[in-house]
């Protein structure tokens, strides 16, 4: 049975593609991130709220490459700006407006950001939001949250707490999820649950002294998209503060919650914040802005910085025009209107789990959703963890949404984007029903 826009199961020239990615890539594939299922899906173009493959079938996209897009594929406002720009120079050594036009529109908009720095990703921001705050605290760790992703700066990835002796020499590495770090690593990273007040209360206050900066996003994808607990939020404001820890809120993906971004919208009071994904406009981007004084620690008039940053490709017009594009274009009522789109999602998809008793259940906030193959919705990450039975029912929800021609990721945050409307969520909402009516979950 397949659903909404039946595209069926045949794909032999995604097939074809990963027999040659297969032999030129490590695993086939040039980023880990990607669904293989039984093998990727190969795009050709995208077009609005659709990606089509290289077989000619045609998908909702609820990926928007990792939530990156607001307004889908081929934003004609964006290919208009992009095109002049191409002609005149796609990168300079020189500073160029654009900088300046993406940077004052990002600094209006984000409260705790009076200042910012460009770079090309999140993951790069995320690092020079941790330089800064060990450069301006003189404090060398920082504290994360077991579970959510940061991007690969070897500080930001290291997970349970401690080290392990590697078989090959005996040696002490880092243990985390991606192994590639050295022990010392662990040594200046404090592992934290997310929503667990007295665990925080009691950590911050034992490491007080050796803490730069809490790392957090406000709404953590990878770890379940977990809603933060208002009471989580304000014990972590204060005893930050108290102890003269810095905040840094990754809103790499969640900046996408609002006009004024996610940390207003729950009360957190961060320091620093980094931000990517929607600010380039489907470009590479990555952003670290923050308070004035904080923010120094890049450069203040007339001082050499203490944490120099710069990057051939930083702050490229391309990715400052295509951002501020888009930015600008996503106007407040377009963020209420995906906001009213995505509460009607959720809600139509935890109906119909209610309905036929199915062990389904979906967090998300705003335009971003996550459907998890667990009967309640989690809250911290343990609960979020998938067990293989879990993971192997969410695999075969993602492949029967692929082949009714809904692209869902299985085990990272979706999103809709302004292309989409009232009919894509009748259609995702179809294609949930007869899944769960056709399945045996
Ligand atoms: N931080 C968060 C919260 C993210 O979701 C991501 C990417 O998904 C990153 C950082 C890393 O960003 P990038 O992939 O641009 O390096």
């Amino acid at each position: 049975a397949t659903a909404a826009g039946a595209v069926g199961h045949a794909r032999p020239r995604s097939a074809d593609l990963y027999h040659r990615g297969r032999v030129v890539f490590p695993g086939g594939i040039t980023r880990s991130t990607i669904d293989i299922d039984p093998h990727p899906l190969y795009v050709s173009e995208g077009e609005g709220a659709y990606v089509i493959d290289v077989d000619g079938n045609r998908l909702l996209d609820l990926n928007n490459n990792f939530t990156t897009l607001l307004h889908g594929h081929g934003f004609a406002p964006m290919i208009d700006a992009v095109t002049d720009l191409l002609r005149r120079g796609t990168c300079f050594s020189n500073p160029t407006r654009h900088e300046i036009a993406l940077a004052e529109l990002l600094v209006s908009r984000i409260p705790a950001m009076e200042q910012v720095r460009f770079v090309n990703s999140g993951t790069e921001a995320v690092m020079f939001a941790i330089k800064a705050a060990r450069a301006y605290t003189g404090r060398p760790a920082i504290a994360r949250f077991e579970g959510a992703y940061h991007g690969a700066y070897d500080w930001a990835e290291t997970g349970q707490s401690g080290s392990f002796e590697s078989a090959k020499t005996g040696l002490r590495m880092a243990r985390s999820a991606y192994t590639g770090a050295p022990g010392t690593t662990a040594d200046a990273v404090v592992v934290l649950d997310f929503n667990d007040v007295d665990g925080l209360e009691e950590s911050l206050s034992l490491h007080a002294n050796s803490l730069a900066a809490v790392l957090i996003d406000p709404m953590p994808s990878r770890a379940g998209l977990l809603r933060p607990l208002p009471q989580f939020i304000e014990r972590l404001n204060a005893l930050a503060q108290q102890h003269g820890i810095l905040i840094i809120a990754d809103e790499v993906l969640n900046l996408r919650q609002g006009y004024n971004g996610a940390s207003s919208r729950y009360g957190l009071a961060p320091d620093l914040l980094t931000a990517g994904k929607i600010i380039g406009g489907g470009f590479p981007i990555g952003a670290v802005g923050g308070r004035s004084d904080v923010m120094s620690v890049f450069g203040s008039d007339g001082k050499a910085p203490l944490v120099p940053q710069g990057g051939t490709f930083s702050a490229n017009p391309v990715s400052m025009v295509a951002g501020r594009v888009a930015m600008e274009a996503m106007t407040f009522d377009h963020f209420s209107r995906l906001e009213r789109l995505g509460t009607m999602l959720r809600s139509r998809l935890s109906d119909l789990a209610a309905k036929y008793d199915a062990p389904f259940s979906v967090t998300g906030a705003a335009s971003l959703f996550r459907i998890h193959a667990k009967r309640v919705a989690p809250t911290t990450y343990s609960d979020a963890r998938m067990t293989m039975v879990e993971a192997t029912r969410m695999r075969s929800l993602s492949r029967f949404f692929r082949h009714g021609g809904i692209l869902l990721p299985s085990d990272a945050a979706a999103c809709l984007s302004t292309p989409m409307n009232e009919e894509d969520i009748d259609s995702v909402s179809a294609a949930f029903e007869l899944f769960l009516t056709t399945h045996d979950t």
